[in-house]
């Protein structure tokens, strides 16, 4: 587990990459630059960890592309203290790009083999999430609700409702929603029962799965 000078400078040019695409926000890039993705996947794939591209992990799933994280974490707007909630752990690179950021960090997996490795490496580099959750995040986390912020890290064929229901007033949902491609939504609570939906293109992640037992 070696983050060397030769690591931090592609991640520089990592950074330089994605704000080309759009990406604004310091804070953000500021993440990309301080996230080692190269131990976030399997050493075997460690020459392309700061290629702007996605890539397999365990259990048939993949870590996300690096222009992805940046782009729905912009949208999240996140401040420090904010408490958010990801659905979809997975390789545990979203979440420690939110850490980094001082989010307070919930995050849920449904895969055991990945909520059981990321819930052990994530403390080794010092990324300290408030719960990882094995289960389904369909549902989202009614007791620790209401969220300042909810990332959903994978294709969603309809908006979870419950997701929708833990939002604060002010609060954003990141989701991407479709079958194959997704198009990028975020949801702004503006009262009790008033969201605002606005469109940011198309996307393509792995489906999340809802568990129907
Ligand atoms: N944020 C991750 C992306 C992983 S891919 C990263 O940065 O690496 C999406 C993840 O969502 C997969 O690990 C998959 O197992 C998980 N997932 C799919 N459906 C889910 C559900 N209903 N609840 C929680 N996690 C789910």
């Amino acid at each position: 587990m070696k983050d060397t000078l030769r690591h931090k400078g592609k991640r520089n040019r990592l950074a330089e990459t994605v704000a080309e695409k759009g990406i604004t926000d310091p804070k953000v890039l500021d993440a990309i630059r301080s996230v080692p993705r190269h131990l976030f996947m399997d050493s075997s794939f460690e020459d392309h960890a700061y290629q702007d591209k996605a890539f397999p992990i365990a259990a048939g799933q993949t870590i996300s592309q690096p222009f992805t994280v940046a782009f729905q974490t912009q949208l999240l707007e996140v401040s420090p203290g904010d408490n958010i909630l990801e659905i979809g752990t997975g390789s545990g690179y979203q979440t420690a790009v939110l850490l980094e950021m001082k989010a307070r960090v919930y995050s849920i997996e449904r895969q055991l083999e990945l909520f059981k490795r990321t819930s052990l490496f994530l403390p080794k580099l010092g990324y300290r999430p408030k719960k990882l959750i094995f289960g389904d995040g369909y549902k989202g986390l009614p007791e620790e609700a209401p969220f300042d912020g909810i990332i959903v890290t994978a294709g969603a064929p309809e908006v979870p409702r419950p997701l929708l229901a833990q939002l604060k007033v002010g609060g954003r949902l990141v989701i991407p929603v479709g079958g194959a491609t997704q198009t990028m939504t975020m949801f702004t609570r503006k009262s009790a029962m008033e969201f605002e939906k606005k469109e940011f293109g198309e996307f393509r992640f792995v489906p999340l799965l809802e568990d129907k037992n």
